[in-house]
């Protein structure tokens, strides 16, 4: 297909595709599918390598936010069953963190609720950069607090963080359809000033919530634009007690595209598969991992991810390998780029077919929250104090396979890790 040979001749030259190219990609058929995702594959191979970064996420501070994004189980009015509490303890978050990263997770993306931090709670924050990092020597650290006031991203920056995530989530021009208590503007003001404080950027989408392949196209070329080291990829998990519960738009088969799409517009990037991949590529993950150079181990913010160990065994059997904690995950063009901008996290070359190393955020990261990824909090909000929570984990409802028709049954909130006194999964 000639479409896919330009996108790959333009993938290794890291040439920005033209917008009818990216539409195309979505438009292809499914008896197209295979050569998409081996094409796509090439470009990830030659930046990447078979590299997978795994991220590991703590819920700092979970539900109780004063914002209304549509997609979210924490937002404003939410009666989504999610867990409720106020901040952790630095070393609660540290314990947290210690078990992903014995996972095998480079990255810890601490993720909070709210429209956005306080000096306090940078304050709070930066204790427990510092708990964790004192107990995982080389770990990166990535922040998702939300809105950032002025100051707070060098606070944040010398307290030891490596990267900060706000996501854009959706274009510009449906931005006020899924969120009316802040603007586009405002996300892309609070990556900004991630980026001069020397923070390596994070910053994605959430697809899924009834936008066209034009928003889609919109919101990763302005992502491209921006140009954030790292891009989690969320598909919108429908929870059950927010607006968007009845949005089931996603096929495994959509969903590889949109990851191909963002893999040509974003050639050189950590791309990340963040929320949703269970939900929505369900048996077709492994094939996301010729796409994708990240994901996100174990759990997510409120809803549970498969077994961390799952995970693992996915990584292996798609013969593909664990990025180790030495390696660099971006290519060594852009990390240089991040550590002359004073930006700690990436990583380095080393070996690997020409590709580096450096990564970033959880699927979400933040700015989001959707569920991956990290999202405001802070606000006013009255924190509740933290319940244990002993009840058995569900197992999800097996039913029959239809494009499109909602399946609840699939979006298991999280009851374990951080804020109870189970386990985490990792
Ligand atoms: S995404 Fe973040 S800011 Fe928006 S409702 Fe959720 S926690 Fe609040």
């Amino acid at each position: 297909m000639d479409l896919l040979n330009t996108l790959v001749d333009k993938g290794l030259r890291r040439e920005l595709p033209t917008r009818d190219e990216a539409l195309a990609v979505l438009a292809t058929s499914d008896d197209d599918l295979l050569d998409v995702v081996t094409a796509a594959g090439k470009v990830r191979r030659q930046w990447f390598g078979r590299r997978v970064k795994l991220n590991y996420l703590v819920n700092l501070k979970s539900g109780l936010c004063p914002e209304d994004c549509s997609y979210c189980s924490q937002r404003l009015g939410s009666k989504a069953g999610i867990l409720k509490y106020t901040w952790l303890k630095p070393h609660e978050a540290a314990a947290a963190a210690t078990a992903g990263v014995a996972g095998g997770a480079k990255r810890v993306c601490l993720v909070a609720s709210g429209r956005g931090p306080t000096d306090r709670d940078v304050d709070r924050v930066s204790q427990t950069i510092e708990a964790i990092k004192d107990q995982n020597e080389g770990i990166e650290v990535c922040a998702c607090l939300g809105l950032l006031s002025a100051g707070q991203a060098d606070r944040l920056r010398a307290a030891g963080a490596d990267a900060y995530n706000h996501n854009l989530n959706t274009s510009e021009a449906t931005y006020g359809g899924i969120t009316t208590t802040h603007t586009y503007a405002d996300r892309v003001d609070t990556v900004q000033q991630a980026q001069a404080a020397g923070l390596s950027a994070c910053s994605g989408l959430i697809a899924g919530m009834g936008e066209s392949d034009a928003d889609l196209v919109d919101v990763v070329f302005a992502l491209r634009e921006l140009d954030p080291d790292s891009v989690p990829v969320n598909f919108l998990i429908p929870f059950e007690g927010t607006p968007l519960a009845e949005e089931w738009n996603l096929t495994p088969q959509r969903a590889l595209r949109i990851l191909a799409m963002v893999r040509f517009v974003c050639p050189d990037v950590e791309v990340r598969l963040a929320g949703g991949r269970e939900v929505h590529l369900r048996s077709m993950q492994p094939l996301a991992l010729h796409l994708v150079n990240s994901i996100f181990l174990g759990d997510y913010l409120t809803s549970e991810g498969q077994a961390g160990q799952t995970d693992l065994d996915m990584i292996a059997d798609a013969g593909f390998e664990v990025e180790g904690a030495g390696t660099v995950t971006l290519p060594q063009h852009r990390a240089d780029v991040a550590a002359h901008a004073g930006g700690g996290c990436g990583s380095h070359a080393e070996g690997a077919e020409g590709a580096g190393c450096g990564s970033q955020s959880e699927g979400a990261g933040c700015g989001s929250h959707g569920e991956s990824g990290c999202g405001p909090c802070g606000g006013g909000a009255q924190p509740a104090v933290p319940e244990p929570v002993r009840e058995p984990v569900q197992s999800p409802v097996q039913e029959p396979v239809t494009a499109g028709a909602a399946r609840t049954g699939l979006v298991t909130v999280r009851r374990r890790g951080a804020g109870t006194d189970l386990p985490p999964n990792a």
